[in-house]
């Protein structure tokens, strides 16, 4: 039998990081846990290190192990290191579970060395756009979404050329205001869009649901992965989150991978594919799940759909000043200084003063990030407090 293989876990301590421990757990005879990263939450590393007992933990935003600590083993500290544990030639498999413009260069590093990527970061490719692909060109590295929805086009494809694709459709749950009516928007807590109808996740991806601006990634993700034109990607609202994603092929066929919603489908196949491993999985009940519903998206009410959307087929920095405001906007939203309504103005606004550019290299891409970065902290320092409908 072979040998296990070895993988990395880029942000451990986070919700994909632990729902890929998990699916590793049911698989030690396959995958080794060889090394774990985290930001900045030591006691949650050490905790990890103490069960998986890898050959390394890097803990990108600190300098010191816990007090206390349980585990003896090596400790590496700051963010160039979890650069280099994504390309130590000793670990084929990367699962980027960071969140935001900071995966990128460990995306880069993965595939520049010919890793798998199990890519959980969507951010990264958004943003990195043809550099990510060209990093995979180039070093034979292996790009494999764990996105559940391109995770299910991956599965629907199978071995088809994309040009016998007419289109996919991305499904969307719609996120907790769905059928919220608009003129609520401006009383919306940041509690509430925490507060995802279907899937469980980290802070900064819950908000983006609720905006839709995860939606908009995820078809800008879904043209670079599949090399799909804009106008052959759909989205459709589904809330149940069981129709994960479909594919229109020419002849009038329509394919779509179904399942309840958990992550750790997705990440299994990352880590398998093109094999399937068993899996503890909740047999599937199509009367249960009875009836599935669609719906459409309500673009006009959710601004940063179409922005992103547009940001997209822009092309070149764009995605990256898309990307770069939404982060400080989410921040900002979370910790009471800017409104829901204040997410897509923000936006718009880097997005009007930084018009696209072709990308030069990583340093461009980086000094760009930056630049939209500083201008939407400006803009949001400026602003009062929320508490009611004050936007910028
Ligand atoms: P999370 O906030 O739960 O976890 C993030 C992890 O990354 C933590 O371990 C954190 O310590 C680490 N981290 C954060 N910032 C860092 C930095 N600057 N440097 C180094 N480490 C850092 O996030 P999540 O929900 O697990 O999401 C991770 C990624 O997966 C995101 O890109 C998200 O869009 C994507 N994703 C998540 C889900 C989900 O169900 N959670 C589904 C699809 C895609
Ligand atoms: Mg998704």
């Amino acid at each position: 039998m072979k040998p296990p293989r070895r993988v990395v876990v880029l942000g451990a301590t986070g919700s994909i990081g632990g729902s890929t421990l998990k699916v590793v757990a049911r698989h030690v005879d396959r995958f080794r846990i060889a090394a774990l990263t985290a930001g900045r939450q030591a006691e949650a590393l050490d905790r990890l290190a103490a069960r998986w007992d890898p050959d390394y933990v890097v803990l990108a935003d600190g300098a010191d192990r816990p007090q206390g600590d349980q585990w003896n083993g090596q400790w590496r500290y700051g963010r160039d290191e979890v650069k280099r544990a994504a390309a130590d030639p000793s670990i084929p498999i990367v699962v980027n579970a960071l969140v935001g413009f900071a995966g990128l260069e460990s995306t880069l590093a993965a595939l520049e060395a010919g890793k798998r990527l199990a890519l959980a970061n969507k951010e990264s490719l958004v943003v990195g756009g043809e550099l990510v692909l060209e990093a995979a060109a180039a070093g034979g590295g292996e790009l494999l979404p764990v996105d559940s929805e391109h995770s299910a086009i991956l599965q629907c494809l199978g071995d088809r050329p994309t040009a016998e694709v007419s289109r996919v459709i991305l499904t969307a749950s719609g996120g907790p205001f769905r059928d919220w009516p608009a003129d609520r928007f401006a009383a919306i807590r940041p509690e509430d869009a925490l507060a995802h109808p279907t899937w469980s996740m980290g802070d900064k991806i819950s908000v983006d649901s609720a905006t839709l601006a995860n939606k908009a990634l995820e078809v800008i993700e879904a043209h670079l992965l599949f090399g799909l034109d804009f106008d052959r990607i759909d989205v459709v609202v589904h809330p149940a989150s069981i129709v994960h994603s479909m594919v229109e092929f020419r002849d009038g066929s329509t394919v779509s991978q179904l399942g309840y919603p958990t992550m750790e489908v997705p990440i299994l196949f990352a880590l398998s594919a093109p094999e399937r491993l068993s899996n503890e999985f909740r047999a599937f009940d199509p009367v249960g799940a009875s009836p599935l519903e669609f719906e459409r998206l309500r673009r006009e009410d959710f601004p940063m759909f179409e922005l992103g959307v547009a940001a997209g087929r822009s092309g070149g920095t764009a995605p990256a000043v898309y990307n770069a405001a939404n982060e400080v906007a989410v921040r900002a939203f979370l910790s009471g200084r800017l409104s829901f309504a204040g997410i897509p103005k923000l936006v718009e606004m880097a997005l009007s003063r930084m018009p696209a550019t072709p990308v030069e290299s990583l340093e461009h891409l980086v000094s760009v990030d930056a630049e939209a970065r500083s201008r939407s902290i400006e803009s949001v320092g400026t602003q009062p407090a929320t508490g009611g409908e004050k936007t910028p």
